[in-house]
């Protein structure tokens, strides 16, 4: 047969944690780090009382989201972009700044899509040791050279959940040259509760190199909807604007991000709810002598004896899904939601007769 010539990518292509099980009814999923709290009773309201009108073409500047966004952040409207997920954002990003024979920077253990989308536009990535399980600031900056058009962080880092605080990350953005893109995604920000956690308007004040994402699947709980956002220097979001889809984001997910983001008590009990769950996985795991990593996301990752693939499919047929993270170069671990009380309890009992 005869094709096109395309682009052959050498990818690993991005598995998203499981979601159906044929066999069991009722599945627990904590393999994806959704909100356990889910979405707002605002959201809820609205989704239930909403006069639908899909026929009509999305607002393709998102004006009612930018506005609220920037009013709650303190930010001016041209400096935010928005996106189907933080996910497009980071792909936007790299098609703008990336080349052929680029290289971009990222963390040892870190989100997938950032190697695939700079893959995917030719670029080629360094890994950085991480520390402990930490993004090491010394240790990206040993592998950023001529080359390097890009350098990725996830604050929280997922699939590790651990943080760099204000001081690491201006250490980075001071010392790597202005003309490479620092990008922070901040997809679990609303969860960290630390004092030194990055301000992220003082870091977009001082350094346009920088683009910080965010996003409304994780503590908004509003995954399926897919609408995340960009804040950076107007330089760089008119560029973005220019290359992305017209109607990147449609017009529920632009609805329900703005009655989110105007629900102030959502985001505190959310936050509120996987603290506790936190706590009680700590504590369970401490009991039943289980290494895991400190968390300040809304998921834990943990080592224990068995084969993690063991492990995992043995969940699997107790209906409960959770992570393996070979894939994020951690074969050793699993990666687990923290999930609602219920949910939490099961996957304990569960753990614990798998021991
Ligand atoms: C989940 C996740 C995202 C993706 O968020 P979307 O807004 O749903 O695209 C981005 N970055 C990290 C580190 C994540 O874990």
């Amino acid at each position: 047969m005869n094709v096109p010539n395309f682009r052959k990518i050498d990818l690993v292509t991005y598995k998203p944690g499981r979601s159906l099980l044929s066999s069991k009814k009722k599945v627990i999923k904590l393999s994806a780090n959704e909100s356990a709290f889910g979405a707002g009773e605002r959201v809820r309201n609205i989704l239930k009382n909403r006069n639908n009108n899909i026929s009509k073409y999305p607002d393709s500047k998102f004006k009612k989201l930018i506005e609220t966004i920037s009013k709650k952040f303190n930010l001016n409207k041209e400096k935010i972009i928005c996106g189907a997920g933080s996910d497009e954002i980071i792909q936007m990003i790299c098609t703008l700044f990336l080349n052929k024979g680029d290289e971009v920077v990222v963390p040892q253990y870190s989100f997938l899509m950032y190697r695939i989308y700079a893959k995917i536009v030719g670029a080629k990535v360094k890994f950085s040791k991480e520390v402990n399980f930490k993004v090491s600031v010394d240790e990206i900056l040993k592998k950023v050279g001529r080359n390097t058009k890009i350098v990725f962080i996830a604050n929280p880092n997922n699939p590790t959940g651990t943080y760099n605080n204000h001081d690491q990350v201006v250490n980075l953005l001071k010392n790597v040259s202005e003309d490479i893109l620092v990008v922070l995604d901040c997809a679990y920000y609303e969860y960290v509760k630390k004092e030194d956690y990055v301000r992220t308007n003082e870091l977009l004040n001082e350094f346009d190199n920088l683009i910080i994402t965010k996003s409304f699947s994780k503590a908004h709980g509003l995954a399926s909807l897919r609408v995340g956002y960009g804040v950076a220097s107007k330089g760089i979001i008119a560029a973005l604007n220019k290359i992305r889809q017209p109607f990147n984001v449609n017009s529920f997910a632009q609805e329900l991000a703005y009655f989110s983001l105007c629900d102030k008590d959502h985001i505190s009990e959310s936050v509120r709810v996987n603290s506790l769950g936190m706590e009680f996985l700590e504590d369970e795991f401490s009991k039943l002598n289980i290494e895991y990593i400190d968390s300040v996301g809304n998921f834990i990752s943990f080592k224990t004896k068995r084969a993690t693939h063991e492990i995992y499919e043995d969940f699997l047929k107790n209906g409960i899904i959770i992570r393996p993270i070979e894939s994020y170069d951690m074969p050793n671990f699993l990666r687990v939601t923290i999930g609602t009380a219920t949910e939490n309890s099961a996957f304990i009992e569960t753990l614990e007769q798998l021991l």
